[in-house]
């Protein structure tokens, strides 16, 4: 998804003296081929054209100036769409410029729009700037009526043929023009089959055509209390008005919003000549991708159906054929069509979705776009487009957006786990990644349950509809018994990275029963849980679990490599074990930018070695746990330098309150409450005598408890305070880290140790701590006889610390923004209370619009790292300075990260490959705002 919110103004019309807006003068439309004269009215901008023609207007002018076959039309323009929308009418001309473009196609068809003798008949469109498939309505031969419907057999001598044209405009401007529920006219095609004896729609003659064409007029009349407009120009108006409406509809706002286009940008209106799929075995129609939308590879794929319409191959009612099978049934138009793709795609420099229509065994290319891809396609067509000369590598990097990374490394079906699962069913794999989740067949269901009681979904549809994207977003992945590649539910799946399985033919929905069945014995109710594996096509029945993949990835590698190349900011990561720094590495980390070692401590080996150093009662106890600790500790930095061998590895020092490490105070109250009930029922002495011991200590557990309980422990003794209170934990961290870098360097390791101080707020407490502890590491640098380039510094993570941030910096060498604790600090909430609890309200009130927690609070916490980091380098101009909170891995922070010039974000291993990414696409933002 989108980042930023899509919009582009468009030039409004000009204002006159007298303070009010003339249209006299204003084109409201454009011929297609009058594109030249569109782009030069917005400045020779095609972004600016794109936003006054829509992009499928915009792009049939530029089709038609390339000299690619389109049937000829013209463009009501954004601006129309957005004077209607306020006015409640019409904008002054724009009317008559229609009716005056409708002229020229007729001069460069030969037919007329109304005429008897040799009829024209015209599609309506929308068609925004940015592209809403299926969002919007659509009418399809306008301008029949009874008598030019009878002129028409006359010309085609195909009755039927006139007949299905007849009943679909009815059906079509009834539904979209006048709100008639479209259900009213299937169940007249559904019943008239039944009549007929017959199970497709193509078995249907002329003579149901006439009498289900009757029957639409009828149920048009019943619903709308008018009759179906017997004059094209009447029927053209009605459904120019209809696309304008349909702007503001329900699904268009849901898409938009979703889709973070803005709601002013209007569409568009495509008025175009009809071209015919659907007369006869020489004619055909179907959507095509110029290369694979799944997987990326160029080999181009789509779906057409021989003697149908448009509408047929999308809706994914009759099962389509694919693509290359065209070969075979029209060779000349299979090898055009080919032709044609490689120049659309080549003019474009991008991957092309195609709509066309072969009339008489004569192409005609109805649509091209930008087409909608897999995030593993983003990534492949790129990488190969800038191979293939067409894009840079900048503008690979440009085109694929964080988010999509996220996604490609987005967790699959385990393969072991597959071995014993059970597969119900197989389908089109048409959107990768893994879903599990429980069977929902409506979209409303989908949503309810995922958005109020947290359930995870999957709708399960026969097909899905532009209504049914609410409950397709709320869903964790998509399964429908219908539909192709480049049927809706493919294409939004796709689009918003939802894994789904389509056109699963063996699946059958009973929604009155709520349940499906797959074959004779599988039945699946609503509400149990399935598994969707969209990368194979393939359905299991249960919740299979679920691995986070590994990024090999060729053209991610080389992707991301280009990344690197073009981004400021360093990436490093966060890891605590040798096997996470590997894995970060792996990634493409620069260096760790947090060890949190209290992480080690929790180990259960050496969880009672720290709770004996707790309960020490003196200097000898303590120093006795601490020698323990200290090999272990050895053992943990070793083993982060081995792996980030020639990198920086900053190691924080313990951080968390020792209440942490023993056990809870109410569990000590419990155990020593149950153990004194339970003396009482002992008989032996050995039990007795078991039981008083384990009173004894945990009588002293709990006074050590109650002596470090803290009513606010998160603003209480840590961090830096607990180095200075019990000094040898934290030299015996330091000693550990400089024994073990020594080691390394005389095994010809590159070891860049970073010793951090958490928690500080006052440099006085960072030259207490640092001179101590540096003493120690130069005492280990003699022992050893080895020199370590090292640094000392801090975690800048209390509001008090970014504004003495000069101070500070005086002493510390490095800085590291540690930005969950300064965001709790600075809103003064606490994390892990407020994210479950009140933080969900604000963000559903827009009392917050994020999450602080998960995106950077740019105006406050922003602001304090942005004077930290101007304070800092004003005393210390070579000062390091880093994150490492939870938002170092998020692309908005990042952003702000490059801004304000830190020097690397540091982020869990996972993020590591998305950080590299958005890190590339902030340099690239600033070069383009330059
Ligand atoms: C932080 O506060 O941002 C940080 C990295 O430290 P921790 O999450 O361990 O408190
Ligand atoms: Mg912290």
């Amino acid at each position: 998804m989108s980042e930023q919110v899509l919009s582009t103004p468009v030039k409004s019309p000009k204002t006159g003296s007298n303070g009010k807006v003339s249209h006299a003068d204003t084109k409201w439309v454009y011929l297609f081929n009058e594109v030249d004269e569109a782009e030069a009215h917005v400045g020779n901008n095609w972004d600016d054209a794109r936003a006054l023609l829509g992009g499928k207007g915009a792009n049939l002018g530029d089709m038609t100036r390339l000299g690619v076959p389109v049937p000829p039309g013209f463009t009501v323009t954004t601006e129309a769409c957005n004077a209607y929308l306020k006015n409640d009418g019409f904008p002054e001309g724009m009317w008559e410029q229609e009716l005056a473009a409708v002229r020229e196609i007729e001069k460069l068809t030969g037919k007329k729009f109304g005429g008897t003798d040799n009829p024209l008949l015209v599609s309506c469109r929308s068609g925004a700037k940015f592209s809403m498939p299926g969002m919007m309505d659509t009418v399809l031969n306008i301008g029949l009526n009874d008598e030019i419907a009878e002129t028409m057999v006359h010309l085609t001598n195909d009755r039927r043929f006139v007949f299905d044209l007849y009943r679909r405009l009815i059906q079509m401007f009834g539904s979209v023009v006048m709100g008639v529920p479209d259900e009213a006219f299937e169940v007249v095609i559904t019943s008239r089959r039944k009549l007929a004896g017959v199970t497709s729609d193509s078995e249907l003659k002329a003579a149901d055509w006439e009498v289900i064409t009757r029957r639409f007029k009828e149920i048009y009349r019943t619903f709308t209390r008018s009759d179906f407009p017997t004059d094209p120009f009447e029927q053209l108006r009605l459904a120019t008005e209809a696309v304008f409406k349909s702007w503001n509809g329900r699904r268009a706002i849901d898409y938009r919003n979703a889709a973070g286009i803005a709601h002013d940008l209007g569409t568009a209106v495509n008025i175009q000549t009809m071209v015919y799929g659907n007369i006869g075995d020489n004619s055909a129609t179907g959507v095509a991708m110029s290369r694979d939308a799944a997987t990326g590879e160029d080999v181009p794929e789509g779906d057409f159906l021989v003697n149908a319409q448009g509408e047929d191959v999308v809706a994914g009612i009759r099962q389509t054929q694919p693509l290359e099978e065209l070969k075979a049934v029209m060779p000349t138009v299979y090898d055009e069509f080919l032709t044609i793709a490689d120049k659309l795609e080549k003019h474009y420099r991008n991957m092309q979705d195609m709509e066309f229509t072969i009339e008489n065994g004569k192409l005609w290319l109805l649509q091209t776009r930008d087409g909608k891809r897999t995030a593993q396609a983003e990534v492949k067509i790129a990488v190969d487009m800038v191979e293939e000369g067409l894009i840079n590598k900048e503008e690979a990097v440009w085109r694929v957006k964080p988010a999509q990374v996220d996604f490609f490394l987005h967790p699959q079906l385990d393969s072991v786990a597959l071995k014993s699962a059970r597969k119900i069913a197989a389908g089109l794999n048409v959107s990768p990644g893994a879903a599990v989740g429980m069977v929902a067949f409506d979209a409303d269901t989908a949503e309810r349950w995922a958005k109020e009681d947290g359930r995870k979904v999957i709708m399960v549809r026969p097909e899905t509809k532009p209504d049914d994207v609410h409950g397709m977003l709320a869903s964790q992945g998509i399964l429908t018994s219908r539909g192709g590649r480049t049927s809706h539910a493919a294409l939004v799946a796709r689009q918003f990275g939802k894994p789904a399985v389509v056109g699963v033919t063996e699946l059958e929905i009973d929604l009155d029963n709520r349940s499906m069945t797959i074959g004779e014995d599988i039945i699946v109710r609503e509400g149990e849980w399935i598994s969707l594996d969209g990368t194979r096509g393939v359905v299991y029945l249960g919740q299979v679990p679920t691995v986070v993949p590994d990024i090999k990835n060729p053209y991610l590698i080389k992707l991301l490599g280009w990344a690197d190349e073009i981004r400021k900011i360093g990436v490093w990561a966060n890891a605590d074990y040798p096997r996470d720094a590997q894995r970060a590495r792996e990634y493409g980390a620069q260096g760790i930018g947090l060890c949190r070692t209290e992480h080690m401590f929790f180990e259960s080996v050496r969880l009672p070695i720290v709770q004996q150093m707790i309960m020490a009662k003196n200097v000898t106890e303590r120093n006795e746990a601490l020698e323990k600790l200290l090999p272990m500790q050895r053992g943990d930095f070793d083993g982060l330098f081995r792996a980030m061998d020639g990198q920086p590895v900053i190691i924080r020092l313990i951080d968390p309150p020792l209440h942490e490490f023993l056990p809870s105070y109410e569990e000590l109250v419990q155990r020593l409450a149950d153990l004194k009930v339970q003396l009482q029922h002992f008989h032996t002495l050995s039990e007795i005598d078991e039981a008083l011991s384990e009173i004894r200590v945990k009588q002293a557990y709990l006074e050590r408890v109650e002596g470090l309980r803290e009513q606010n422990p998160m603003l209480g003794t840590r961090g830096v305070r607990l180095g200075i209170l019990i000094p040898e934990l934290t030299k015996m961290q330091v000693r550990a880290i400089f024994e073990a870098a020594c080691q390394c360097q005389k095994d010809g390791i590159d070891v860049h140790p970073e010793v951090m101080i958490p928690l500080t707020f006052h440099v006085n407490e960072l030259q207490v701590q640092q001179t101590t502890l540096e003493a120690v590491a130069k005492e280990v640098m003699e022992e050893q006889g080895v020199q370590i380039a090292y640094k000392f510094g801090t975690m800048i993570e209390i509001p008090r610390a970014a504004l003495t941030a000069d101070e500070i910096a005086g002493v510390a060498q490095f800085f590291s923004f540690g930005t969950n604790d300064l965001t709790q600090t600075t809103f003064g909430i606490s994390r892990d209370d407020a994210e479950a609890g009140f933080l969900v309200e604000y963000q559903q009130r827009n009392i917050l619009e994020e999450n602080p927690f998960g995106t950077l609070d740019v105006p406050g916490v922003g602001k304090l790292m942005k004077m930290a980091v101007e304070l800092g380098r004003a005393t210390r101009p070579d000062l390091e300075v880093g994150i490492c909170g939870e938002h170092g891995g998020d692309p908005k922070t990042i952003a702000f990260c490059h801004q304000i010039g830190l020097n690397y974000v540091s982020c869990s291993p996972f993020r590591v490959p998305i950080a590299r990414l958005a890190a590339a696409h902030a340099a690239l933002n600033d070069k383009k705002n330059n």
